[in-house]
């Protein structure tokens, strides 16, 4: 709160903040803009709209893009360092978090039309086929899955019939979720085509389960097997995995007056949010030494 970090740089986690333009609704009714941005610095300020003389309340990110950033530049500035060390084997993770229409969909996934305005996740298919088919030395296997978390219930979006919600194990490997399936794919248009009927069975599940995609987390994951020749001429193999979430809505779902299961639904989507929230605000306010709280909510 009003208090600018140093942004310091972090290795393992990076925090962006997109500020979208005024759609035409908010023009035509001429709203104002109450952010102003430093992309040099990586500052926003947001004045009070009750109170437009008083001072901004500051914020900083280690980095910040403001309306007018294409796609393209989002992505190599923010996912493309990821998904080259998922092609070395490491797991790496983008998700956008944020209110109801600020531009979360609009960032992961984009628009399929014109080209420019796809999201991280085509432009994630585009840069992961196009170095495969420059890597001479490696092979690899690339499978992808889709997948659906509302009401704390997972629904696997590539087999939507079954309605069963999957089950959360751990293994020594970390946290999957049982029966997912995964589908190979050996180039764009088959992860593309993937992508594309898993959007198509959330939105059939929508309106079947009577629920907007604003209130359910959705998660893209490509698993990158890449087989190479070791020094001692035996194959080895090393797995990358790339997470690509598109949070539900951080709105306070209370001010909704949502009642009965819709606010059952309300606090189980808060919980895990609210302590995703708190891990976010402590990453951005990099004081030393502060506490960096563990989100155990799923
Ligand atoms: P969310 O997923 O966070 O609810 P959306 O991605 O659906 O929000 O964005 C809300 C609206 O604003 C959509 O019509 C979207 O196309 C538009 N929009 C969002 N970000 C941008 C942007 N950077 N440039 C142009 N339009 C945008
Ligand atoms: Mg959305």
């Amino acid at each position: 709160d009003g208090e600018v970090a140093t942004g310091d740089s972090r290795d393992n986690v990076r925090v962006m903040i997109r500020c979208r333009p005024l759609s035409k609704d908010e023009r035509t009714n001429e709203q104002k803009t109450i952010v102003s941005m430093d992309t040099e610095m990586g500052i926003v300020s947001v004045k009070s709209p009750e109170n437009p003389e008083a001072a901004p309340r500051t914020f900083a990110f280690d980095q910040v893009y403001d309306q007018n950033v294409t796609q393209k530049y989002v992505y190599d500035t923010s996912a493309r360092p990821i998904v080259e060390s998922v092609l070395d084997g490491y797991n790496g993770t983008v998700f956008a978090y944020g209110q109801t229409g600020t531009g979360k969909t609009f960032t992961m996934e984009g628009v399929p039309e014109p080209p420019e305005l796809r999201g991280v996740i085509p432009n994630a298919f585009n840069h992961i086929f196009e170095q495969i088919s420059l890597i001479a030395d490696r092979q690899f296997m690339v499978r992808a899955s889709f997948l659906e978390i509302y009401n704390e219930k997972i629904r696997d979006l590539l087999e939507p019939k079954k309605m069963d919600h999957l089950e959360l194990h751990e293994s020594p490997q970390g946290v999957y979720v049982q029966g997912l399936s995964t589908v190979v794919v050996k180039c764009v248009s088959e992860i593309d085509h993937v992508m594309q009927r898993g959007k198509l069975a959330r939105t059939v599940g929508e309106t079947a389960m009577n629920h907007e995609s604003s209130r359910s987390h959705s998660l893209f994951t490509i698993t990158i097997d890449i087989v190479e020749i070791g020094p001692d001429g035996e194959p080895f193999v090393r797995v990358g995995k790339l997470n690509m979430v598109d949070l539900a809505g951080s709105e306070r779902q209370s001010k909704t007056g949502a009642t009965g299961d819709r606010l059952k639904e309300a606090n189980n989507i808060n919980l895990s949010l609210s302590a995703l929230g708190n891990v976010i605000s402590a990453l951005t306010s990099s004081k030393k030494g502060i506490h960096i709280p563990t989100a155990t909510a799923s």
